[in-house]
């Protein structure tokens, strides 16, 4: 494919900026790149249209010397975002053919700042899953493939189309969310960097809820400064979400570089799980050894809670996914199943059609545990494990800038491996999920490749609001791994 849709971010926006090419020439080689990897279903909507407009409007901008930040920069972004008058449906059955009539804050702040929108990219639904296998449009393919076999093998997810996309060359970056993992595990699966800012970082207004107390917006991109760069524009805060930070957005690009000689560095022990294959031990002693010669200093914590924190994102998550999906109810949006002779059959038969069975799953979960009689035995005694969790990391901070981690216990796996063993799928959040319930950020980038060839993720996990610590470890890290490979075009 054109060269144009193999450059970092940041080499692309230096591009147009000097006019060496044009929004529309880097808009047209990115359509052009998308319609040729329609096997990856990463794509559940394409936009080329709205994208040449967009793209010659920032031509424009550009002839005047009035480009933004992100000026001409095409991008991706997952369905769960609201983007006015184009399918936003979380790839789910029951928003099929939902076409708000706004625009989430997120995007909105991409494209004042210039940004070109190629499409919307596939996801599990309602972002519920690990492997983008519950998604009502089919699982995206993971551009990477073992050495020596043609198994399809799963993105992760449920930002497997922001992933892939990136990894594919599809798109210069991508919007994800992370409520569970959802950036870092796909980042880790694809060999891209992904960060989940601090929870209020990015407004949540007009990103599909799933448990709104854990969703975070955030980037995946193909290296650790253009995550920075598209993190600086996502953020804000926004009086339309009383959740988010009231917090000044810092010059992320800037922290990319800096020197992080003199920084701790916690090495959880918690995290050394049983079963992990010796891979990732490895690329976890390799990260540590990298950031030691950066000059960190590398100090063992304890996180003593860890073990609780899938089982307490299993009862949190589900709990307010139950209540958030209530609105599906075949009356204002999306589908609506009614042949039924009462209100209530609407309802029940929308409901049954609309969702899917892992989403009908954390629905039923969400629900008992929010029941009269198991609210405290379950519900309350999840968010006191919350609580704990995230004293444990309090704790670890008085001693260290920052913690070292492998993103998840394995490499991409194959499409269908863990699908039918929920306990296997949620296995995946192991490293993830501690992060979202204690609100902190973390990023995710590619440390190296396993035996088979696949690309394997080292987690950093930064104080509240410190994500340019991340960066600059992210860049170190990134230097020292010097990560290179590049999934073969099959496609
Ligand atoms: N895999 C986790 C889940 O299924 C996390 C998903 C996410 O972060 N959106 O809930």
């Amino acid at each position: 494919m054109s060269a144009l849709t193999d450059i970092s971010l940041k080499d692309a926006l230096e591009g147009l900026k000097s006019k060496r090419f044009s929004a529309t020439e880097i808009t047209q080689a990115h359509i052009a790149a998308i319609e040729a990897a329609r096997p990856l279903n990463a794509y559940v909507a394409e936009t080329p249209d709205q994208a040449l407009a967009m793209a010659a409007a920032a031509d424009a901008r550009i002839a005047k010397g009035e480009a933004g930040p992100l000026e001409g920069a095409p991008l991706g972004i997952k369905d769960l975002f609201c983007t006015e008058g184009v399918r936003s449906a979380a790839c789910s059955k029951i928003l099929e053919g939902f076409k708000p009539t706004y625009e989430s804050t997120v995007t909105s702040n991409l494209w004042r700042d210039g940004a070109v929108m190629l499409g919307k990219l596939n996801m599990d639904e309602f972002a519920m899953g690990s492997s983008n296998e519950t998604s009502f449009c089919g699982p995206v393919i993971n551009p990477w493939r073992s050495r020596d076999s043609n198994q399809k093998l799963t993105p992760g997810g449920s930002s497997g189309g922001s992933a892939a996309s990136v990894a594919a060359n599809l798109a210069l970056g991508a919007t994800a969310t992370d409520t569970g993992g959802s950036i870092r595990q796909p980042a880790a699966f694809t060999g891209t960097v992904g960060i989940k800012p601090t929870y209020g970082r990015c407004s949540r207004w007009g990103i599909i809820a799933f448990a709104s107390s854990l969703d975070q917006a955030g980037p995946i991109a193909r290296t650790v400064e253009d995550a920075a760069i598209l993190l600086k524009s996502m953020s804000g805060h926004d009086p339309k979400d009383s959740t988010s930070l009231p917090a000044e957005v810092p010059d992320f690009p800037s922290f990319v570089g800096k020197s992080v000689k003199g920084l701790r560095i916690g090495v959880p022990k918690e995290y050394r799980v049983d079963g992990m294959p010796a891979e990732i031990e490895t690329l976890w002693s390799q990260g540590i050894a990298w950031l030691k010669d950066a000059g960190c200093e590398i100090v063992e914590v304890s996180l003593p809670h860890t073990k609780y924190a899938l089982p307490a994102y299993y009862i949190i998550a589900p709990a307010e996914a139950s209540s958030n999906l209530a609105r599906y109810d075949g009356m204002r949006y999306g589908l609506r199943e009614a042949d039924g002779q009462s209100l209530d059959d609407v309802y029940k038969q929308t409901r049954a059609a609309g969702f899917g069975d892992e989403v009908k799953r954390r629905i039923l979960i969400g629900t008992y545990v929010l029941s009269a009689g198991y609210y405290d035995a379950y519900y309350l005694k999840a968010l006191k494990v919350r609580r704990r969790i995230a004293d444990d990391f309090t704790q670890a901070f008085e001693k260290v800038d920052a913690l070292l981690t492998p993103t998840a216990p394995s490499a991409a796996f194959g499409l269908g491996e863990n699908s039918a063993d929920p306990l296997a799928m949620y296995l995946n959040d192991i490293f993830t999920v501690t992060v979202n319930l204690a609100g902190l950020p973390g990023m995710s980038l590619p440390g190296g490749v396993d035996a088979n060839g696949l690309p394997l993720g080292l987690q950093l996990i930064g104080r509240a609001l410190d994500e340019g610590t991340l960066f600059s470890l992210g860049g170190a890290l990134e230097k020292a791994a010097a990560f290179r490979s590049r999934p073969e075009r099959w496609w």
